[in-house]
Order: structure tokens, then sequence, then C-alpha cells
């Protein structure tokens, strides 16, 4: 065993907590990376040293204190279904999986969850639901994913596009975290604070708590449509999307040959035709269906929505699950994370397609923003070939208007979800300023003297 490993347990009391067989190790330090060509000959073989378990606060803070004493870098890691290798130690040294605090503590009158960090947030919706509320919004990882990742790596995802992404409205009410220091400090960010923290990879603190505003819980129902042109889907989809006449929870449309890799809902295609996902109320159901047949669409699916458990479960192909499907049907395919505006959406989407053909694919994802815009947001399908290739493409929806959060790099700046304020970069010199937190993964920050980093 090796010396960190010894010290380590020896501050756990617990060395079955102490993780350093090799196929764990390597388990352990691997995300979704692989979704990216770029990212993963990089990444392949980055490893922890050693992967520990804490199941306390208490035990977390013992372990940044010797850390920071040792200069030991340190990965935080929820489930490990981040997908631009976030949750992948650069340099070595500590994964600190969270799996094990995994305690929902309240749910409080005002419907506000409060969690420790590694619950599944398949867990928290369940029970959330069985309490009469349900998540804000959730990514289609529910499942595996735990609360402290999605805070940490993810964005948004299913009930977005009614409540908008994890950082609007106050959906993260609340956050404590533990500090990289000499002597670790427990701090809690609320608010506005939240944002220090919020989507920086684990790079300045480790989330220990969270305060999680819900939403009440709503009957809904799955509904699959197909139409027979992309434009037709995409139109209905806006105004279902836009329109507040309609209670959603999942507005997806995919450009056929997108539906065909859904193996297990085959049957909710048509060969050639363009597909539309939704959650909606239940009680819009027969309206929506009679909407959607006039607007010429042929309805293959439309029946209650029972959890999680319902089978099909249609948000297991959408958001970023849709790329999965894509990939294991053909592995050229990769991904890009795309924002249009409505109003040039149209002729965004005729541009691409004319210069791309089949080497791009239209996955669209409405949802709404921090100002309470309803805007399609894709996750467009692409055929890779070469780095070079991609950029371009890359260069080129920026060139028409079309945002883009590149999702083959592998640190906060370059995802698209960085700060121009510089909040997660100024909480880094506050909580780390040795640089020990997932190494790397914060591109701008510069290791400064302690004492000088504490003056900012
Ligand atoms: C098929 C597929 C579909 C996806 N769909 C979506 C989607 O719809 N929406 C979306 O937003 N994302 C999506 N993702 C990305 C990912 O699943 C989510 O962001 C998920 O919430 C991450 O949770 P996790 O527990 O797996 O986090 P991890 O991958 O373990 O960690 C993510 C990042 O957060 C950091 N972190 C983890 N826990 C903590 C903590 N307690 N304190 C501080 N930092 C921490 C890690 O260091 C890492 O940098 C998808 C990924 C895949 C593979």
């Amino acid at each position: 065993m090796s010396d960190l490993a010894a010290g380590l347990g020896q501050i756990l009391g617990d060395a079955s907590r102490v993780l350093t067989q090799p196929q764990v190790l390597e388990r352990l330090s691997r995300d979704f990376y692989w979704y990216s060509p770029i990212l993963k000959p990089l990444l392949d073989d980055k490893r922890a040293d050693v992967v520990v378990q804490p199941v306390s606060v208490h035990e977390i803070c013992a372990v940044m204190r010797y850390c920071y004493a040792q200069g030991v870098p340190v990965t935080v890691r929820g489930a490990g279904t981040g997908n631009y290798g976030q949750a992948i130690p650069l340099n070595g040294g500590v994964v600190l999986d969270l799996q094990r605090l995994d305690r929902i503590e309240s749910i409080e009158e005002d419907g506000v969850a409060v969690c420790e960090p590694g619950v599944k947030l398949g867990v928290l919706e369940t029970t959330a639901r069985e309490q009469g509320w349900e998540l804000r919004c959730y990514p289609s990882t529910v499942a595996k994913a735990s609360l402290g990742g999605f805070l940490g790596g993810g964005s948004g995802g299913v009930g977005s596009v009614k409540h908008g992404g994890l950082r609007d409205f106050e959906t993260v009410r609340a956050i404590e975290v533990v500090t990289m220091e000499a002597e670790p400090r427990v701090v809690k960010h609320e608010s506005k604070a939240v944002h220090e923290i919020l989507h920086s990879w684990g790079t300045n603190g480790v989330i220990t708590k969270i305060w999680f505003t819900l939403t009440p819980a709503i009957a809904w129902a799955q509904v699959a449509l197909t139409f027979k042109s992309f434009d037709a889907a995409f139109d209905f989809s806006e105004q279902i999307a836009k329109s507040s006449e309609w209670d959603k929870r999942l507005v997806t449309v995919f450009e056929w040959p997108l539906p065909k890799f859904f193996a297990p809902v085959k049957q909710l295609a048509r060969e050639g035709e363009a597909q539309v996902f939704l959650l909606i109320a239940e009680v819009q159901r027969e309206a929506l269906q009679k909407a959607a047949v006039k607007a010429g669409a042929t309805v293959t699916l439309a029946e209650p929505y029972e959890g999680l458990k319902t089978q099909p479960l249609l948000s297991d192909y959408t958001w970023n699950h849709t790329t999965l499907w894509a990939m294991k049907a053909d592995a050229e395919y990769t991904y890009l994370q795309c924002g249009f505006h409505t109003n040039t959406a149209r002729e965004q989407f005729g541009l691409l397609k004319s210069k791309y053909g089949e080497d791009f694919l239209l996955h669209i994802e409405w949802m709404k923003n921090g100002e309470s815009v309803v805007f399609p947001a894709a996750i467009p399908v692409v055929r890779f070939s070469t780095e070079e290739r991609l950029n371009e493409m890359i260069a080129y929806c920026r060139e028409i208007g079309v945002g883009v959060a590149n999702p083959h790099v592998n640190h906060v700046e370059g995802g698209g979800r960085y700060r121009e304020d510089n909040v997660q970069l100024m909480a880094k010199y506050k909580y780390d300023a040795k640089g020990l937190m997932n190494p790397g993964k914060m591109a701008s920050f510069v290791k400064r003297e302690t004492q000088e980093a504490q003056s900012i």
C-alpha cells in the first residue's frame, strides 16, 4: 500500500474506504469523456492514485486537511456521468467519491429539498413526487447522476422548457462547500453566491450540502409524434414550447434518421419522418393529440407518465442520450451543444443542412433561459472525421450566429458555462489557492502565494 493510501486509511480509521485496486482506480477515474473523439486519446490514461469514500463532512474535512498539507490533488466524483472528462483526475492524487453521502435530510414545507451531494437525482425525484413535489429540471442521466455532480457539471434538462436551467430562478437556493485549506472550512453560499460554485467542475470546493428548490408535482403524459418533414415537426414543437397555454416538461425534436437509432422504441418512429417527444400535462393529453393531428402528425404514443419507472421512458432518448443512441448505431458520430434564436433558427438550420447534409443531424431541446425566453437549444449529432473539420463546423455555427458550448474541451472556460464576472475563479483563489482541486480544469487559474491570494 502506498504512503498516501496508508495515511488516508489512518485518517478515516477505516482502510476499506480507501481503494487502490487498479480496476477500481480505472473505473472511478472515468466519466463519459469518450463521447468526444478529441478528448478520448487525451484522457484515456489518466488515473487517480487512490479513491477515498468518505461518509461524513467531518471525514471530507480531514481528507482535505491531509491533502493540503501533503500537496496532493483532489478530484471530486459524484456518479461519473459527466461528458467532458470533468471528473477525470489529470494529475493523479485522490478521487473523492461522494456516493455514500446520499441522504435526503428533509423536504421542507416550501418545497426545498435539503440533501447531501451523493443523492441520486432519480431517488430525489421519486421521493419528492411521493410528497407532492418534483424536480424543476434534471438531466436525462437522472437514474444514475448525483445532485452534487449535477451542480458541479450539469446545466439543465427535462423540465428546463418550463423552469429554465439549473442556474436560473434560484433553483439552487444554497450550497455548503468544504474548502481546500490548511484548516478546511465549511462555507455556506446563499442566493447569488451559489454562482461562485455552480458548474465549476469541483475546482473550488467540495459541495457537501444543497438546498434545492422543487416545484409542485404534476400528472404528466408522454406523447410521441412523427411528422413528414422536420420543418413541420419544428413548427409544431415551437407552438407547444412557447405558448403558456400548454403545460409541458419536455419538448424534443429529432430529424430523421435520429429516430432510427432508438432501437428499443423503433415502433414509435416512421421511416423517413421527423419525431417529436413530449411530456405534457395529462389533462392536456387529448387536446395535444388533436392539435398534433391537425398539424399533420401521426401520434405513435400517448399515455400517462408514471414516474421514472414508466416504460418506455421517452426521456431516455432525449438530451444527451440522443447522442449515445447515435454513437451506438455508428461510432463515427459525436455531438455539439448549440443555442439558436427563434427568429433566425429556420434560416440557420437551412444553412447548416445545405453545408453539411447528413453530417449534421438536428436534435432540438426547447428550453427557457433566465430571462424567461423560450428558445431552441440543440444537441446536434455530427459526423466526426478530423479535429479540423469539427472545429470548422463550430466556427461556421458561430459565424452564422449559432451559439456553441464546445463539448470537446476539458476545462470550465472552454465549455461555455464560465461566468464572465469571474466569480468561479475568484472562489478558487479564496478556497483553493494552492490549486489542488481538480487541477487543470480551470484554465485561467494561476497559482499564487497563499497570502497574496487571500487578499483578493
Ligand atoms: C447520456 C448522457 C446524458 C446526459 N444528459 C445531460 C442532461 O440532460 N443535462 C445535463 O446537464 N447533463 C447531462 N449529462 C451530463 C451529466 O450526466 C450530468 O451533468 C450529471 O448531472 C452529472 O452528475 P454526476 O453525479 O455523474 O457528476 P460527475 O460526472 O461525477 O461530476 C461532474 C463534475 O462535478 C464535479 N462534482 C461532482 N460532485 C461534486 C461535489 N459534491 N462538489 C463539487 N464538485 C462536484 C466533478 O468533479 C465533475 O467535475 C449527460 C451525460 C450523459 C453521459
